[in-house]
């Protein structure tokens, strides 16, 4: 049996909307996925003022799913479906794209407040990912405490509880939270692969001593994980089988071929394809442009 594979990566800087700065774990250049999760940006936590808040306006997705989970504040999706969801804490949003569908993220209202969320993608595998466009909320997660520390099971399944979070892929999601210093040990599925970001405070994850900013990458053959936390922390551990299909993502698609790539972008652009996002206070987004992009060179 091989080594298992530890890898701590930095995340790197990223933008959303008009300037909300986020903290960007997945895709990487040494890491582009962990089973089928192949996006993952760290929001907050921040305050904003007036009129800063998230402010991303209608845009395209093809071939994934995008996995929402709130920790403070409140955001509203819209949808080309005609949804209009207000995501508050402890709640999932999870918009299944397949074939194509367009959607705005945006703040409630234009007071002061405070954001902090995991925006995910799951990429969809090639049998489903042309499949009908669907939004679903999940208001409620199931819940495990032990060892004083709280596990909410967002995706798959974990000690006993089995998420409501409609997947196409193996995966597993858990915030794992404490008050306090406290450790305990997760059972994990050895044909997974994990990788966990600290979202709050601090703590050590197989052995490793983890804040906010660092993706810890954990290869298959691992049977359980220990977690210990010296203060009041939050953890989200993402797993998965690995994706065994090759993916291209740019911008806000996830296809198999540049062509795919290129002929969504100019659906998009040209304003053909896609519906319409209605209600929107953020402008539309617009593609870049795919000049001298050569996807399959890796950029
Ligand atoms: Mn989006």
């Amino acid at each position: 049996m091989s080594a298992i594979v530890i890898e701590k990566i930095a995340t790197r800087q990223g933008v959303i909307g008009e300037g909300l700065v986020i903290r960007r774990a997945l895709p990487s250049k040494e890491r582009r996925m962990v089973g089928a999760w192949c996006f993952l940006d760290h929001a907050g936590p921040m305050q904003y003022g007036p009129g800063e808040g998230l402010q991303v306006g209608p845009h395209p997705h093809i071939g994934l799913q995008t996995f929402t989970w709130m920790i403070e504040g409140q955001i509203m999706h819209r949808d080309s479906l005609g949804y209009e969801q207000v995501i508050r804490p402890k709640q999932v949003n999870l918009m299944t794209a397949g074939s194509g569908i367009v959607h705005a993220e945006d703040a409630v209202d234009n007071q002061p407040g405070t954001l902090h969320a995991a925006q995910l993608w799951i990429a969809l595998p090639d049998a489903e990912r042309h499949r009908e466009p669907a939004f679903d909320h999940y208001p409620e997660l199931p819940v495990v405490t032990q060892d004083d520390v709280c596990v909410t099971v967002l995706a798959g399944e974990c000690l006993g509880k089995r998420s409501p979070v409609k997947l196409y892929s193996p995966l597993l999601g858990l915030d794992i939270s404490t008050t306090g210093a406290a450790k305990t040990t997760i059972p994990l599925k050895p044909e997974f692969e994990h990788g966990a970001l600290v979202l709050r405070g601090s703590a050590t994850i197989a052995g490793e001593a983890l804040t906010p900013g660092t993706l810890l990458y954990l290869g298959t053959q691992l049977d359980q994980l220990n977690i210990e936390c010296n203060e009041e922390c939050q953890v989200l551990l993402l797993g998965g089988e690995p994706f065994k299909e090759e993916i291209l993502v740019w911008w806000n698609f996830v296809a198999r071929t540049q062509a795919e790539i290129e002929q969504a972008t100019m659906q998009w652009n040209e304003g053909r394809y896609f519906d319409e996002v209605k209600g929107s206070p953020s402008p539309r987004l617009i593609a870049p442009s795919l000049d001298g992009l050569n996807l399959k060179g890796g950029a």
